[in-house]
């Protein structure tokens, strides 16, 4: 006998995963050059030359014992502290080394705070569209999650919404910000209203409701836009973060939580944190990747492609008479299906090569999501095959 939930999530692939096989598949029948992959946020932009630098000097200059032993469960303390430098001096923040809990990525760092707060019965708010794995990291966590709407037209937070999904069971409401796959980045008005309104209901049920900051993409926005530093605007924060994105390194896997000092009862909740990672059985960070990040928190990969393909492809697909909310920032679009069912505009895109994500994985039914972390090259080989698409409907 097995866990028959285990067996589900181990043999259904996500969306995304089965598509990023179909491409590899139709690759070697037809040439990789001819299959416009724009399924799966697997970064393209090198990761900085100093990562690659700092790896060989701490390979020439250090031991084994210190470069591949085990860290302290909480992660290596200078990689910490130096982490906490460097927010405090873009943010203006005084986190210590002793706010971080090192993990493996972003999707360990929410797996292990929701079982850090996770009691039975506990709900979760996800605004729609959402990262399709939350649904698996809150449901493992054994509590619920209420899928919220965003405005559709802005995706945007909806208070409307968000208030008709609070109760005296929310624990904690998600924020994405930049979003991933709608590319949104959130207001500080609205983060300010979230923050007044997570204020009053954890007031009136007499628990925090906390923040859950997911962000793997905040170094990730293009132009003039801030996204607001969420500990800043209300207490009860929990910070997941990921260097997956901003440093191009999603297979080494690292990133951490944070756990701010003004979170009600923060040494315990941090012990929880703490308590989380070793049932899941995490032990402690890659420590050589931990290492490198003490030298180069703070840096970031060379965004410049994101934007530029950014732009490409909103001013190319809004031409052909694709509508989609413009995104600021992550690598993703977040487009309007040109017919009611995203699954089938997806098959037909397929003919072309082209290859997009259904929106309903993301709780967004009749749009498509494209990741534009390719080469730009990419994208201008593609778009004869966008317009095409487009004229299918349009004709
Ligand atoms: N959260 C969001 C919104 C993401 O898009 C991703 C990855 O794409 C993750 C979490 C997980 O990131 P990581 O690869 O660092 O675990």
């Amino acid at each position: 006998m097995l866990s028959e939930k285990m067996v589900t999530l181990g043999t259904k692939k996500s969306v995304i995963r089965e598509i990023f096989e179909y491409s590899k598949k139709r690759a070697a029948e037809i040439g990789a050059e001819n299959v416009f992959d724009f399924s799966i946020g697997n970064p393209n932009v090198p990761a900085p030359v100093s990562i690659h630098e700092t790896i060989k000097e701490l390979l020439d200059s250090r031991d084994d014992y210190y470069l591949f032993g085990y860290t302290s469960a909480q992660g290596d303390a200078d990689t910490r502290a130096a982490i906490a430098a460097n927010l405090n001096e873009r943010f203006g923040t005084s986190f210590g080394a002793d706010n971080f809990y090192m993990t493996c990525g972003a999707a360990a760092s929410l797996r292990i705070v929701l079982g850090a707060l996770t009691l039975p019965g506990d709900e979760y708010v996800v605004f729609t569209p959402y990262f399709p794995e939350y649904r698996v990291f809150i449901e493992s966590a054994g509590a619920t999650m209420a899928e919220t709407p965003a405005n559709p037209d802005t995706f945007q937070i909806d208070f409307d919404q968000l208030a008709a999904s609070v109760n005296e069971h929310t624990k904690g409401v998600f924020v994405n910000s930049p979003n991933n796959p709608s590319g949104v980045v959130y207001t500080e008005e609205s983060i300010r209203q979230l923050a007044a309104f997570l204020e009053e209901k954890s007031a009136a049920y007499g628990h925090p409701i906390y923040l859950i900051a997911d962000e793997p993409y905040r170094e990730l926005v293009y132009g003039d836009v801030e996204v607001p530093y969420l500990t800043k605007y209300y207490k009860n924060t929990l910070v997941c973060y990921s260097y997956s994105k901003s440093l191009s390194l999603p297979g080494e896997r690292i990133g951490y939580v944070l756990v701010p000092d003004e979170v009600e009862n923060a040494r315990t909740v941090y012990a929880a944190v703490c308590g989380a990672g070793r049932a899941l059985g995490f032990v402690c960070a890659p420590s050589l990747i931990q290492h490198v990040i003490a030298k180069c928190a703070g840096q970031v990969s060379d965004l410049s492609v994101y934007k530029k393909n950014r732009d490409l492809l909103y001013d190319s697909l809004s031409s052909y008479g694709f509508t989609c909310v413009h995104p600021d920032g992550a690598f993703y679009l977040f487009m309007k299906s040109l017919e009611t069912d995203a699954y089938a505009f997806c098959e037909k895109a397929k003919k072309y090569e082209l290859l997009l994500v259904p929106g309903d994985d993301f709780g967004a039914p009749g749009f498509v999501r494209i990741a534009y972390c390719v080469t730009t090259a990419q994208i201008e080989q593609a778009l004869p095959a966008f317009e095409k698409l487009a004229k299918e409907y349009f004709a």
